[in-house]
């Protein structure tokens, strides 16, 4: 039988939201350990765009939601990180994009006006034009109107790596998951048959929380999938490009952002309306020809013609909301020493870590004596998706 452990805060799930909140409870001198059953980052984390929204997007309806307002300072907070500075040490992380861009492609007045119009908007937002367009937009055919957003891009393979690197030794590769109790109460977790004793679990397992739940004979909170159609392009003709194409509803009617392959080559991952309920509902075949079409109607400049097309099913997992709206803020509930969430967003993976920190220091947990721990087996990091579908 493995070595029994124990442990402050004992986390079930290496994406962005553990490993974020693992490598900040280890700096306050927390005793931790972070489980993860298959890669580090594999779940949503690698193949989200890496958007640090600022909150522009969830503003076009004119009418702002809570979004807005909760998202507002994420940029900031990671700009820090970066630099080195801030909640975490992430220098060396890659910055693909200083900023995100708004891009209308025709004479969408309307929308740009409620946009512009939401007054509690606090990212800046600059027209520009000529030599500081995206690369993809810099061309004498392209007639939209493209503004620069307070928000920026990271390469997330790279913030996986760096976040597991903080990880240190606390790292366990795992995937048998039971209840460990004393009586009636849940004193820890058994992984893979090793008693694991902590003063608080973190379930940050992204969509398996609720298969997590259910183990532990729990039903709440319940969990949401919004399910995505994701489209990948990779070919010589394509430049850098990371923006929000404006359609004529709420929603971006595609996101783009560009990705570095390892042979050099660019990758368009493109998100947004076409990955949503249309798009889930057409077979890939299907999907490609769609994407094909908006970037001809788009992009009539780029050369698509040696670039190869993929698509990627996943699913955001969330906690479950009304009509599948998107929340607001990252999410924790708490029940006894059990803690469960989803940070929703890449971008709000801070807030999560604020959320658990928060309750933490409600509960009186300090953190306690770090004893040394064994050589654990670790989980291996998740290959970027854009090389494993188009290598
Ligand atoms: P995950 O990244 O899913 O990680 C959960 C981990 O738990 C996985 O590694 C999984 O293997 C592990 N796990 C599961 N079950 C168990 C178990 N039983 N035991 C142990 N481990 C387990 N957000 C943004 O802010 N900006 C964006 O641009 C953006 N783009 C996105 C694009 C797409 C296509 C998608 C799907 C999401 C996007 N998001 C974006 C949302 C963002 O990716 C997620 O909110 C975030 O990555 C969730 O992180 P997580 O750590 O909660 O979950």
């Amino acid at each position: 039988m493995p070595q029994a452990l124990s442990t402050d805060v004992l986390i079930i799930g290496g994406g962005v939201a553990g490993l974020w909140l693992n490598a900040r409870l280890r700096r306050l001198g927390f005793a931790t350990l972070l489980v993860e059953s298959a890669s580090l980052g594999g779940g949503q984390s690698v193949k989200s765009q890496g958007i640090i929204h600022g909150g522009a997007k969830y503003a076009l309806h004119g009418a702002l939601t809570g979004s807005a307002e909760a998202i507002g300072d994420m940029p900031r907070r990671w700009r820090e990180a970066l630099a080195g500075g801030g909640d975490l040490d992430l220098s060396g992380v890659r910055l693909l994009s200083d900023a995100h861009y708004l891009w209308s492609p025709g004479t969408l007045a309307g929308n740009l006006t409620s946009f512009f119009a939401s007054k509690a908007m606090r990212t800046r937002v600059d027209q520009v034009k000529g030599e500081r367009l995206p690369p993809a937009l810099q061309d004498p055919a392209f007639k939209g109107k493209v503004y620069r957003l307070n928000e920026l891009v990271l390469d997330v393979p790279s913030l996986i790596a760096r976040l597991a690197g903080l990880a240190g030794d606390s790292l366990l590769a795992g995937s048998h998951i039971e209840a460990l109790r004393d009586g009636d109460e849940l004193v820890g977790l058994r992984v893979d048959g090793r008693d694991i004793h902590a003063r608080r679990i973190v379930l940050s397992a992204g969509a398996g929380n609720e298969a997590l739940l259910a183990g532990l004979d729990l039903r709440q909170p319940a969990q949401q999938r919004r399910p995505l159609h994701m489209v990948l392009v990779k070919g010589a003709g394509l430049k850098p490009l990371y923006a929000h194409c404006l359609g004529g509803g709420p929603k971006p009617r595609i996101t783009v952002t560009s990705h570095p392959a390892a042979d050099g080559q660019w990758v368009w991952y493109l998100g947004g309306d076409i990955a949503e309920a249309d798009g889930v509902a057409r077979d890939e075949a299907a999907q490609i020809a769609a994407a094909r079409k908006e970037l001809a109607a788009l992009l009539p400049w780029i050369d698509l013609s040696d670039a190869r097309f993929a698509t990627l099913r996943v699913d955001r997992a969330e906690p479950a909301q009304s009509g599948l709206v998107r929340p607001d803020n990252a999410f924790l509930a708490e029940q006894g020493r059990l803690l469960v969430g989803w940070p929703t967003k890449l971008a709000l993976a801070p807030d999560f870590a604020d959320r658990v920190l928060a309750s933490l220091e409600r509960a009186g947990i300090q953190p306690g004596e770090r004893p040394p721990l064994p050589e654990l087996p670790r989980p291996p990091l998740a290959r970027p998706v854009w090389e494993e579908l188009l290598p």
